[in-house]
């Protein structure tokens, strides 16, 4: 019979080969007949799990695994094995102490790992001369300081053209009130003279 299909679905920083080899295992090890969908989460501290509850004759799909950030194969093992089995009807009551747990013995995972992902940067970092290395950063910081540059010259442009706004708004305002004194003056002056003619006029009539 073929291997029942095993769907996986890795949230976590562990490598999905690895994941799918150890749960790969705990389902031969169960005598496991129905298809999987294993869901993978990272959990911050503490390992957890859910699962569809099944029975023999007609077994549940689903299980969910929660991977805190240090785990290994072995522990890994021993959880997918107590959910796969919630989707063979296994009560906790059924189990033993070390399978409800999640400390039973695993000799079926024995060989296996769970990994970390490498991303691609520590790959990089893993394999470069010093020499690379060196361009390696020289290249960042080159980037880096185009951008910061980049930045700063926006900044700039922006600060002229605000001062620009403002100096014509001064200019025009002192434009303004020059004329408005000028203005002004040109009233003062036409009111003066006003004045001076009929004054004129009193001092000759006054004159007599
Ligand atoms: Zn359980």
């Amino acid at each position: 019979m073929a291997a029942p299909k095993l769907t996986i679905q890795n949230g976590t920083k562990y490598r999905t080969d690895d994941i799918r080899r150890i749960v790969r295992a705990a389902m031969k090890a169960l005598g496991v007949r129905a298809a999987k969908r294993v869901i993978v989460k990272p959990s911050r501290k503490h390992f957890s799990g859910r699962a569809n509850v099944g029975s023999r004759t007609r077994e549940a799909k689903t299980i969910w695994i929660w991977l805190p950030p240090h785990f290994n194969a072995k522990e890994a093992a021993c959880l997918a094995a107590h959910e796969l089995s919630h989707t063979q009807g296994v009560c906790h009551g059924d189990m033993t102490r070390e399978q409800y747990m999640c400390r039973q013995e695993v000799p079926w995972a024995k060989g296996l790992q769970l990994r970390t992902r490498i991303t691609a940067t520590s790959d990089v970092k893993a394999v470069e001369t010093p020499a690379q290395r060196a361009r390696r950063i020289v290249e960042k910081r080159s980037t880096h300081a185009d951008d910061m540059h980049r930045k700063a010259l926006t900044r700039l442009k922006r600060a002229q053209n605000i001062e620009r706004k403002w100096r014509k708004q001064v200019q025009y305002y002192r434009k303004r009130q020059t004329a408005l004194a000028s203005e002004e003056t040109a009233r003062r002056a036409r009111l003066r003279d006003a004045d001076l003619s009929v004054f004129d006029v009193d001092e000759v009539d006054g004159g007599i």
